[in-house]
């Protein structure tokens, strides 16, 4: 919906669309915002309108002006090809739902050994209960990933890049294979939203977010989000409806507001990490930097094509050290933060170990592994935060 009446829409760049995106002033009364509603009950005007569910709204789970105004932002950001969006209460809902919607009892799944560890353990745990079977495959597959497709592969889960690890998929050629063998392309599009990641376009067939990352952007929601092409939107809608999943109203509002300065938070997370990422590259301490637009990354053609930007999340290997000295390292910096989650204001740091869960390919970096979330702090402060970091690591060396 559109404040604007009767005149011909302009084509709009996704900044504009970010801002301008579901806003009704004349509904709101005047206001930019929309006001979050607390609903449940939608009252009818007539007997008849409530036998025939009649009305804009029908029901606090199926639906609020405030969800509307997210749900039209976040379709006109994926482009043309997206036929909906669900909202859901977390990212790895985002997930589980999308997977329960499109996979049935005596199904078979491919799944990128590089995913997010929970969408892991729900396959191997829930689906594998009811009856879905998992496959996982080497993120650098690409076309190659014909070989496993079986009669009942009904669908393929990928992640580019994956968020630790950081290779990346090459989606098209993964897409191409599994629409020719009538399977659908789900991807975990979190890294890079859909302002960088314009996955819709690239052959998937819907496209998550942990909308508790970028597009929430202030570490205090929980959220996800689901965009779905008109063939996958029907199976997607209707799962919500029978699950019963929606978000709640503060949340779906903290979302809206976070999309509306997407496009400058990430232009900032672009830009530092990257700065932050070579000047890692040139430590002496660093063996590999694992950033899809650095230039020397494995991934980096396939990013550089199906990309228009990076986020502020990268991986590095140290050359080999004690797990001590990198302690040692943890616990003096002062500006990152340790803990889970990211794509907040905030810089982050955690250690990490794929070997721990992955199954289809070994991973052995040859060094201890770090991942930074680089947030919109100065980078000046964050260099020299880390270089107390690595005092503290040659220290105890
Ligand atoms: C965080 C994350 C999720 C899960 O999101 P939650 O909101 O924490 O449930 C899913 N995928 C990726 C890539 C993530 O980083």
């Amino acid at each position: 919906m559109d404040s604007s009446h009767g005149a011909q829409p302009i084509p709009q760049h996704p900044e504009t669309r970010l801002v301008t995106s579901g806003r009704d002033t004349k509904a709101q009364k005047g206001f930019v915002n929309p006001p979050v509603f607390h609903g449940s009950t939608v009252l009818y005007p007539t007997a008849e309108d409530l036998h025939a569910h009649r009305g804009e709204f029908q029901y606090g789970r199926h639906g609020t002006p405030t969800t509307r105004a997210l749900q039209d932002t976040l379709m006109a950001l994926e482009g043309p090809q997206c036929a909906g969006v669900g909202l859901v209460p977390s990212g790895l809902a985002a997930i589980s739902t999308t997977l329960l919607a499109v996979l049935g009892a005596g199904d078979h799944l491919l799944v990128c050994d590089n995913v997010y560890r929970p969408s892991r353990n729900f396959c191997n745990g829930l689906l594998s209960r009811f009856g879905v079977e998992t496959t996982y495959f080497d993120p650098l597959i690409g076309a190659g990933i014909e070989k496993l497709f079986k009669p009942n592969t009904r669908a393929v889960l990928v992640e580019a890049p994956g968020s630790q690890s950081f290779e990346m998929p090459d989606i098209r050629a993964i897409a191409e294979v599994a629409h020719a063998r009538g399977a659908l392309v789900i991807d975990d599009n979190t890294w890079a939203t859909p302002l960088y990641h314009r996955s819709l376009e690239q052959g998937v067939d819907i496209s998550m977010q942990a909308a508790t990352k970028y597009i929430g952007g202030h570490s205090d929601i929980m959220f996800g989000t689901i965009s779905a092409n008109a063939k996958a939107w029907p199976l997607l809608a209707e799962t919500i409806r029978l699950l019963g999943v929606c978000a709640g109203p503060d949340d779906v509002f903290l979302a809206l507001r976070g999309m509306r300065t997407l496009a400058v938070r990430l232009a900032q997370h672009h830009r530092s990490g990257l700065e932050m990422a070579r000047w890692l590259a040139a430590r002496p301490e660093v063996a590999r930097v694992l950033h899809p637009a650095l230039e020397t990354d494995p991934g980096h053609a396939i990013w550089k094509r199906d990309f228009t930007g990076a986020s502020g999340l990268f991986s590095i290997v140290l050359k080999p050290a004690p797990q001590k000295a990198v302690d040692a390292m943890l616990d003096t910096l002062k500006l990152f933060g340790m803990g889970f989650s990211w794509g907040g204001f905030e810089s982050l740091v955690i250690p990490f170990d794929c070997d721990l869960y992955r199954t289809a390919t070994k991973w052995s970096p040859g060094g201890p592994t770090l991942r930074f979330h680089i947030g919109l702090e100065n980078v000046e402060d964050l260099k020299a935060d880390l270089d107390r970091g690595f005092v503290a690591l040659n220290a105890a060396i």
